[in-house]
């Protein structure tokens, strides 16, 4: 079995870190300028488009020069935002989750985000998990679009352990529709939990396999889990 998880408000939230790193990193680039998140969907979302709509409302184009160069401002500023006073906290059950599946064998683990690969490390080890349990993921370079992710996680996974597994024994956990969608589409079963923006009653529906409010009672999602 395969557990790919999201990061932002499933796994962790960081209180505004990335936002803030994010216009921290276009100040640096232009300095003249003022710019702002206003308008801009951010949640569950590929970085890569975030980052681009955030040019064009902001009327810079979006070359690819410009977004290695931001990708990078991006990241040192979450990292030094990380080394001071930014928070990336770990919510509830989480690390049990993370850490239990871990220890069971027979399943594996991956990321499935809109974040870049550097930042998304990042935000992950600032909230306590080790990152090396992730071993199977899609990050946002990976794709066009979200849809694209679970795929490449899945892909990976074959590759490696020399075995395709069916979809439906792969489950996406995430917060948001995108991640019920992203699921739905590759074939795999979704895990929705409540603990971002949206509420339950807006994530059910798009009809999750399974409802949480949150990864609190995580031995009941280990065993949601492995029973299927
Ligand atoms: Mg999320």
């Amino acid at each position: 079995m395969l557990v790919l998880f999201d990061i932002d408000a499933t796994l962790l939230r960081t209180e505004g870190a990335g936002i803030r790193a994010m216009l921290a990193a276009a100040h640096e680039l232009f300095p003249e300028r003022t710019f702002s998140f206003d308008g801009i969907e951010v949640s569950g979302r590929l970085d890569t488009l975030i980052w681009r709509e955030f040019m064009q409302n902001h009327g810079i184009e979006p070359t690819i020069e410009l977004h290695g160069v931001f990708r990078r401002t991006y990241g040192e500023h979450l990292h030094r935002g990380f080394a001071g006073t930014c928070q990336s906290n770990a919510l509830p059950g989480t690390r049990a989750l993370v850490d239990a599946i871990h220890a069971t064998e027979g399943v594996d683990m991956g990321i499935v985000t809109g974040n870049y690969e550097h930042t998304g490390i990042l935000k992950v080890a600032k909230a306590g998990f080790t990152p090396d349990v992730f071993r199977f993921n899609g990050w946002a370079d990976d794709g066009e679009h979200r849809r694209d992710l679970p795929r490449v996680a899945m892909d990976r996974h074959a590759l490696e352990r020399g075995l395709r597994l069916a979809a439906a024994r792969v489950t996406v956990i995430g917060d948001t529709p995108h991640d019920i969608d992203c699921a739905r589409h590759n074939g795999c079963r979704s895990i929705a939990v409540a603990t971002g923006i949206h509420r339950e009653s807006e994530l059910a529906e798009h009809k999750p396999d399974l409802l949480l409010r949150d990864l609190g009672d995580w031995q009941s999602v280990l065993s949601w889990i492995a029973c299927r």
